[in-house]
Parts: C-alpha cells; sequence; structure tokens
C-alpha cells in the first residue's frame, strides 16, 4: 500500500511521526475498506450459489455504492434496500448505484429500524427471491476478517493505527490484524456512538470467538453528527490539502485527522508515537 509521511510542524513541535497509509487508492471505484469488507462476503455468496446480493443503508451510503460496483464487477446482482422515502432526481450515490445495476427499494423509517428482523428479512426475500443479505454498512464477521488483512501490507514499524469508525466493522477487523505491541484507535464520526464498543467486541467476537484489548474508540470529533460538515471541519480538510496534497474527506478521514490533530495538540498522544492513519476515502 502506498505511504505517504506527513511532514507538518504541527506534529513535530509534539515529537510525534504521521504517515498516510492510502487505502483510497487500494481501487479507483471502490473506497478501500469497503472492497475488504466485501470480499470474503462474495467468497461465501458465490460457495453458495447466490446470484443476488441484497443490502441496506442511507440514501449516501458509500456502503450502497460499493456492493453495486463489487456486483457489476463480479457478476451478481444487487438490491439496495434504503432508509426513507423515494426522492428524484436520486442523488449521486444512489445514481451511481442504479448506474451499476442496482435496484432499488425503500423502507419508512420505522421498517427500516427493523431491516434486520425476520418479517422483514422475508418479505424482502418474497419481492427479489434468495438473496446472500449483507448488513447495514457491510458489518460482519467476513468484513472484519477482510479489514484484518490490511496491517500486513504495512511494512514498516507504527505504533498507533487509526482509521475513522462507522459502523466499527473495520476498526475491529484493523485490531485484530495488529502486530504485537500496536494499538488501533478509531474516530467515531456519528454522535453518540458510546454503542459502538460494544459492536465492535460484538464483532471481534463473532469472528475470532472473543474480542482483543488493543482498541479505543474516540467519540469525541464527531462534529456535530453524521455526514455534518460544520465550517471548522471543512477549513481543517481544506488547510491539510493545501499542505499535503491529499483531501480528506469531511465524513470520514477529514474526522479522523482533525480528531487525531486535536489529540496531539492536547498531548493526549505522547511524543516518540509513530501513528498511522488509513485514509479509507
Ligand atoms: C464505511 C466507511 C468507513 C467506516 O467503516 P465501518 O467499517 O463502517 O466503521 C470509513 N471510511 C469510509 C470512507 C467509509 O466509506
Amino acid at each position: 500500500m502506498r505511504l505517504d509521511v506527513v511532514r507538518d510542524e504541527r506534529l513535530a513541535d509534539h515529537g510525534v511521526a504521521l504517515w498516510l497509509c492510502r487505502d483510497d487508492l487500494t481501487d479507483p471505484e471502490l473506497p478501500g475498506n469497503k472492497l475488504r469488507k466485501l470480499k470474503y462476503n462474495l467468497v461465501a455468496a458465490r460457495e453458495h450459489g447466490h446470484r443476488t446480493l441484497l443490502t441496506f443503508g442511507g440514501a449516501y451510503s458509500n456502503h450502497l455504492r460499493a456492493v453495486a460496483a463489487a456486483g457489476r464487477r463480479h457478476g451478481f446482482a444487487t438490491v439496495g434496500v434504503v432508509r426513507g422515502e423515494p426522492y428524484q432526481p436520486l442523488n449521486p450515490s444512489l445514481a451511481y448505484a442504479t448506474a451499476q445495476g442496482m435496484r432499488l427499494t425503500y423502507l419508512d423509517r420505522d421498517t427500516y429500524r427493523r431491516k434486520h428482523t425476520e418479517p422483514v428479512l422475508t418479505a424482502l426475500r418474497e419481492q427479489f427471491g434468495d438473496c446472500y443479505v449483507l448488513p447495514e454498512g457491510g458489518s460482519n464477521a467476513l468484513a472484519v476478517r477482510g479489514c484484518a488483512e490490511l496491517p500486513a501490507e504495512l511494512d514498516f514499524e507504527y505504533d498507533l493505527l487509526c482509521c475513522p469508525v462507522g459502523t466499527g466493522g473495520t476498526l475491529a477487523g484493523l485490531a485484530g490484524g495488529l502486530p504485537p505491541g500496536a494499538t488501533a484507535l478509531g474516530f467515531a464520526v456519528l454522535k453518540g456512538a458510546a454503542f459502538l464498543a460494544d459492536e465492535v467486541t460484538r464483532l471481534q467476537t463473532d469472528t475470532w470467538g472473543a474480542p482483543t484489548t488493543n482498541w479505543r474508540l474516540d467519540l469525541d470529533h464527531h462534529f456535530g453528527g453524521y455526514a455534518k460538515t460544520p465550517p471548522d471541519l471543512l477549513a481543517f480538510c481544506e488547510d491539510f490539502t493545501q499542505r499535503h496534497g491529499y483531501r480528506p474527506d469531511p465524513i470520514y478521514t477529514g474526522k479522523m485527522l482533525a480528531g487525531l490533530y486535536a489529540r496531539i495538540a492536547s498531548g493526549t498522544i505522547p511524543a516518540g508515537t509513530r501513528i498511522a492513519a488509513v485514509t479509507t476515502a
């Protein structure tokens, strides 16, 4: 994986070193972590003879885009179950998904909350036939296994591996794949995301039988909540782009990097720490 060293006096002043692990460049169409999360799910779907992938997401979901692109590439039909009411014209994410051949269907918010329950799944199967069902955000044990392969692609020494956190699958996997002595730090992009600790624990337990103890969650840099992009966050992203030639996306990697810089500035990260930050987008 490509590594970009970040030369920045705001880091040097605190004695920390930072590399960007450019997983955003792993595939031109699919954000790196979404591709990793799908890898073993696609193998399982094929092994079980499925021809259709069905999954869930909000109208701006990167996961829906990724499933649509992966389905097209690997010969699966795809169904995207979208939260909320249909809206025309389709936003760029949903327009992209349909251009890849994804069929869309919508669930009102109340039904959507129950999307992973049997009655809702049965109704969807009646409508679309037998499908390989991927949970919202694509996070399950197979996704965690895919993400756990990333640390082995980093052939340099680091103490802290950072990533943005939506549903927790990526953090669960990265932590599981870390070399001894390293710690993973995930930056939650949602507000009120304390439940994520249980979620990461559950995903690791589903994957390996027990959780690892080498990860932490930062819940303080959501900038108002999912997809909220206040001016201070946008200014940070713009400044980072000017300085370093990498444009953080404000939804995920911008919050991770802004949160990381805030923690470094406040001295929460000890001098001498070698930090690797995974740029998922
Ligand atoms: C989905 C996504 C994440 C979060 O991954 P989770 O496994 O859901 O925590 C991070 N970055 C980008 C760009 C994403 O699309």
